[in-house]
């Protein structure tokens, strides 16, 4: 299986080039040649199959034997998955009798991201360890430095990932006591020597500056080798479908036959854009719902057919960052900052994959075409802030999409309401945004259709809209009823941190400087003692 860019078509890449690229040179974002179709006996065949057996079945759709062999990607996966602490990794919950929920928190940060980080951090290690074996003694061992900044949710959940990997270090840059408090213990917490937390002096959007700027520095990047781990690198996305198939399978042995409708809370589209590629490989399904928070680009164009990024703005929005070195939030104002902080974005950098195969199948299947196509509806994004699809495109996403917009009054509403009913449950505000959407829609679908809705976070993770959604709720106590015994230990231990005086681009350089030459001595001397 090769892979090329939305916007070029031309170059054909490996999988392990393209994980170890994450995004493409001329901007676009790398998908594969051709989406694989199901083995003719997966329903019986993988119907008992664990997480770990399904993630070797789908992945290796994806990933050519030539590169990963069955075996070696067995092993990743096991190692990926044996730090979650729920044996079925991604549990199906009962709510209601059309209602699951399919929790994604069970892994080590108590959110989502680590289905996806987890695996890609052994990935990224397995590559590197391989082009070193395969390297004289004289020659310098490859290094991956991989840089972001954070408002909290991804950088935890790529640290995790990240933590202890040979030949990588990792710098994560948070806005220094911007950040809630669990989410920069969980940071600071990681004494791994690899791993380097920088608090800096000034606002989010400052620390996105600098990740932005060291990038696009040629001299550093190349010195360097910068990678990022924001949710476009194509390994997250295959990561992440596998457990479209578990709850499938899972739903299955509670229903007898049932419509399954897969609502995902929604912000760079990574999630659901997963849930998309199982629909093409042929797992059954409905419409997939596209939750999003007041920040609600995508209801939009799923409303008008207009990507844009300020509702009926002056188009001034700035330009989306050409690297992608942090997770789509942008440095510019627009951005609305709501209650499920993960999904407040201004543009999803995941939808101009999806963008692809809407081109793609209303241009005859061309796939230059569609590149071009493509390209050119971003470029447009870039320079007025909008871009709008012609009516054919908008009607093929709106038959494998529906989208809702949820405001925080109703997410606050839903976490009471689902805490109030007869088998409580305490949904954090991504799933919140999740289970309104999912009610919203349910009022127009058939009685065949069962709900599964994705739980994205704990709600001990966002305690604000947790507490503040049950504040009038007497008997709930937070500590005692949520609070995950590992957060308490959390709060006490030992923390490093580097702490950088202004947002500089230049003090942070100094500080990669001079822990990637430690990090690369420590290497080293683990060679010498080997
Ligand atoms: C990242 C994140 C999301 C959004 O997922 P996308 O793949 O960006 O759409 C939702 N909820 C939580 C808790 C997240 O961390």
């Amino acid at each position: 299986m090769k892979y090329f860019s939305t916007r070029g078509g031309d170059q054909e890449l490996s999988f392990e080039e393209t994980v170890l690229t994450g995004l493409a040179p001329d901007g676009g974002l790398y998908i594969p040649e051709h989406i694989p179709t199901l083995p003719e006996n997966w329903q019986n065949d993988w119907q008992g199959y664990s997480f770990q057996e399904l993630s070797v079945a789908v992945l290796s759709l994806f990933i050519s034997p030539e590169e990963i062999t069955r075996d070696e990607l067995r092993t990743l996966v096991d190692k990926s998955y044996s730090t979650f602490r729920h044996p079925d990794i991604t549990p199906l919950h009962k709510l209601t009798e059309k209602t699951f929920v399919l929790e994604l928190f069970h892994g080590p940060t108590f959110a989502f991201k680590d289905v996806a980080l987890q695996l890609l951090g052994n990935l990224f290690e397995f590559f590197l360890l391989r082009r070193n074996a395969r390297k004289s003694a004289e020659e310098k061992p490859e290094r991956l430095t991989v840089v972001g900044a954070t408002s909290g949710d991804t950088g935890s959940a790529a640290i995790y990932g990240l933590r202890n990997k040979a030949n990588i270090s990792i710098y994560i840059l948070h806005p220094k006591g911007r950040v809630s408090p669990i989410q920069e213990a969980q940071m600071t917490t990681v004494t791994d020597p690899n791993v380097h937390n920088l608090a800096v002096k000034g606002t989010f959007d400052d620390c996105q500056d600098i990740v932005k700027a060291l990038f696009a520095d040629k001299t550093f990047n190349a010195k360097h080798r910068l990678g990022a781990i924001n949710s476009i690198n194509w390994a997250r996305i295959l990561a992440q479908t596998v457990y479209y198939f578990l709850a499938y399978f899972h739903a299955r042995r509670q229903l007898s036959s049932s419509e399954l409708q897969f609502v995902v809370p929604t912000g760079n589209f990574g999630d659901i854009l997963a849930g998309y590629y199982a629909k093409r490989m042929g797992l059954p399904m409905g419409q997939l719902v596209v939750a999003t928070n007041e920040n609600d680009i995508l209801a939009r164009f799923w409303r008008s057919g207009r990507y844009e990024k300020v509702d009926g703005g002056d188009g001034t929005g700035a330009a989306a960052p050409a690297n992608g070195a942090s997770d789509g939030k942008q440095a510019v104002g627009g951005v609305k900052e709501t209650l499920s902080p993960a999904m407040d974005i201004l543009v999803s950098s995941n939808f101009e994959r999806l963008l692809w195969y809407l081109a793609y199948e209303t241009a005859g299947a061309n796939r230059k075409e569609a590149c071009a196509t493509v390209k050119g509806w971003m470029h447009k994004v870039k320079a007025d802030g909008r871009v709008e699809v012609p009516m054919k495109v908008l009607e093929l996403a709106r038959k494998d999409f529906i989208a809702e917009r949820i405001s925080d009054a109703q997410t606050l509403d839903t976490i009471r309401d689902y805490y109030n009913s007869t088998t409580p449950y305490v949904a954090d505000p991504h799933t919140a945004v999740g289970l309104c959407a999912a009610r919203v829609v349910a009022a127009h679908n058939p009685s065949s259709v069962t709900q599964i809705v994705l739980s994205t976070a704990h709600p001990a993770k966002f305690s604000e809209a947790v507490t503040q959604a049950l504040s009038s709720a007497s008997q709930f106590d937070f500590d005692r009823d949520i609070l995950p015994e590992e957060f308490r230990g959390l709060l006490k231990k030992e923390r490093r941190v580097i702490d950088v005086e202004r947002p500089d681009v230049e003090l942070v350089k100094a500080v990669i400087e001079k822990y990637s030459s430690e990090d690369e001595c420590k290497v080293a001397a683990s060679r010498a003692s080997v």
